[in-house]
């Protein structure tokens, strides 16, 4: 039998609900739990595929293609395990199965409702996964905040659940902001005090309060909270801001909520946290500092390239240096006036992107570190305009370009493959999911796997136009890595470079704290070698 962890979240969203369920399956895994996790997201977009990452965040892509909410990713980063789609439902999946179910007239002639036909339909979705995971344990997460219309049939779902179950293996817990008012200097709990009624009007009374605030609280107000919430002591957490977010499971293990999930596992013995632990000593260490830039569209809204960030800090703790990240707005770098900042650089990334906005600054920038000798690791659209670049400046293709930004081009070295549909409907119709990649024998790209086949994760329509390879080639681009299948360009690199190679697929969805992804890897250590070097010189 699975046993269940609701998180819902209270007061203002962007809390960390996404960091503390993920803690809580860490902290369930380090528990020799098989635990599989959920997130309900009360949007109506069927995935999140069509969502602007500007607006709300990466989309983050599954191994078997799901395009995901940004959580997933958090997910299984801190359970260092892949998930499928069956743990990322949306309001769109939700009502689109109930519709199609009605016109099937598969309700036998009831009135379909709110209750009980759609929250029937989301407890489907979470027992299904249940089933399919054979997991001790499902953390699910419901998305946006309480009081939020699309929420409540969410929140109505996971309140039946522990009436389904005889009130027995589902647990509770509530995550909220306890603000700091300056002008009186003191902590405040009445917004987690209206959060939480605002919970048990809709029947639920959680079992865990989470408080976020900057500082930790202290022991009266968490005394306030236990008293006027109904919540034990030791049930109410105070999770103070921390430097990193792989300190908050030991955080939390620490202050008694590991304790308090033991107790509900019915787990006596003491839990494996050695990963978390090694990781937080790392993060306490000084480390030398490794500049590296990303030169993207989106700069500004850190949510953007999240998995990014992530892959950068993993392979930062790996080689023991501090990231520091400079964010670059592509557009800036399309004179030529500002490149000479990116000498300063140990490293650039060009990440995925779409439509031609700023692509020619990004262009500008790949070509200055190649003929700089900057670290350079380019990421899908990255990957793409290194070709672009190379085509133009050393193979004189001068109007080299990718249809997407050009359909006209008389290069089009960056193409829809031949007998691709022009993109009619933009929802679902990427190349998405891990693909199967072969390595070439003694590139970097090799040295960096150790391997000379992986498998890594795509979300792109466009190509390498595989009549200009031999060209490329010829020239001094080496394509290092190849779906098989079709023989399409997957890795692309210049030899001799200290460090310049893109890839097709996003290697940064694969990469986990204590586990980098190996491209991440190699090209932080290219960028801590020019930083010693600059050190030195
Ligand atoms: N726009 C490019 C394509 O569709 C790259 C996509 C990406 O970077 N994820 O192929």
């Amino acid at each position: 039998m699975t046993k269940f962890i609701f998180i819902t979240g209270g007061v203002v969203s962007g809390l960390g609900k996404g960091i503390l369920a993920a803690s809580t399956g860490a902290l369930i895994k380090a528990r020799e739990k098989k635990v599989t996790m959920l997130k309900f997201d009360p949007y109506f977009n069927l995935d999140a595929g069509t969502m602007s990452p500007y607006q709300h965040g990466e989309v983050f892509v599954l191994k078997d293609g799901t395009e995901t909410d940004l959580d997933l990713g958090h997910y299984e980063r801190f359970l260092d395990q892949d998930l499928t789609g069956l743990s990322n439902v949306t309001s769109g999946k939700i009502y689109s199965s109930v519709i199609s179910k009605e016109r099937k007239g598969e309700y036998l002639g009831a009135t379909v409702q709110m209750i009980p036909h759609v929250t029937n339909e989301i407890k489907r979705a979470l027992f299904n996964l249940a089933e399919q995971s054979n997991a001790d344990v499902l953390v699910a997460e419901v998305g946006g905040t309480v009081g939020d219309i699309e929420g409540l049939p969410f929140l109505e779902a996971i309140r039946q659940v522990r009436l389904d179950l005889n009130g027995k293996d589902v647990f509770y817990v509530h995550t909220t902001l306890v603000p700091f008012l300056e002008t009186s200097g003191e902590q405040k709990t009445k917004p987690t005090q209206h959060s939480v009624r605002e919970l048990r009007s809709i029947g639920i009374q959680p079992d865990v309060i989470v408080c976020r605030s900057r500082t930790p609280m202290t022991k009266q107000m968490r005394e306030k909270v236990a008293l006027f919430c109904d919540v034990g002591i030791e049930g109410v957490i105070s999770l103070p801001d921390l430097d990193s977010i792989y300190q908050v499971p030991l955080f939390l293990e620490e202050a008694g909520y590991g304790e308090i999930l033991s107790r509900f596992l019915g787990f006596q013995g003491e839990p494996n946290l050695e990963k978390w632990q090694d990781l937080s000593q790392i993060l306490r260490e000084e480390k030398p500092p490794v500049k590296i830039g990303i030169v993207g569209k989106y700069v500004g809204m850190k949510d953007t390239y999240l998995s990014v960030i992530e892959a950068l800090r993993h392979s930062c703790l790996k080689n023991r240096v501090d990231l520091k990240v400079q964010w670059i707005p592509s557009e800036k770098l399309e004179g030529e006036g500002n490149l000479n900042l990116l000498l300063s650089l140990d490293g650039i990334i060009v990440p995925g992107g779409f439509d031609r906005r700023g692509v020619e600054g990004k262009i500008n920038a790949i070509k200055f570190a190649r003929e700089n000798g900057i670290p350079f690791l380019g990421l899908c659209l990255g990957m793409q305009c290194a070709v672009i670049e190379f085509a133009r400046n050393v193979c004189g293709l001068k109007k080299a370009n990718s249809t997407e930004f050009d359909p006209e081009t008389p290069f089009p070295v960056i193409d829809l493959l031949k007998g691709q549909e022009k993109v009619k409907r933009k929802g679902g119709t990427m190349r998405l999911g891990a693909y199967p990649c072969k390595v070439k024998k003694g590139s970097m790209a090799s040295e960096a796997y150790g391997s000379d086949l992986v498998w890594e994760r795509h979300r792109h329509r466009y190509e390498v136009n595989g009549d200009f390879l031999s060209l490329l080639e010829e020239k001094g681009l080496t394509v290092s890595g190849i779906y098989p299948k079709q023989g399409l360009a997957e890795i692309v690199e210049i030899p001799g470079h200290p460090f310049f190679l893109g890839s097709q697929f996003h290697p940064e969805f694969t990469s986990r704290p204590g586990r980098p992804n190996p491209l991440f890897d190699s090209f932080v250590k290219a960028a801590k070698r020019r930083a010693n070097q600059s050190w030195k010189s």
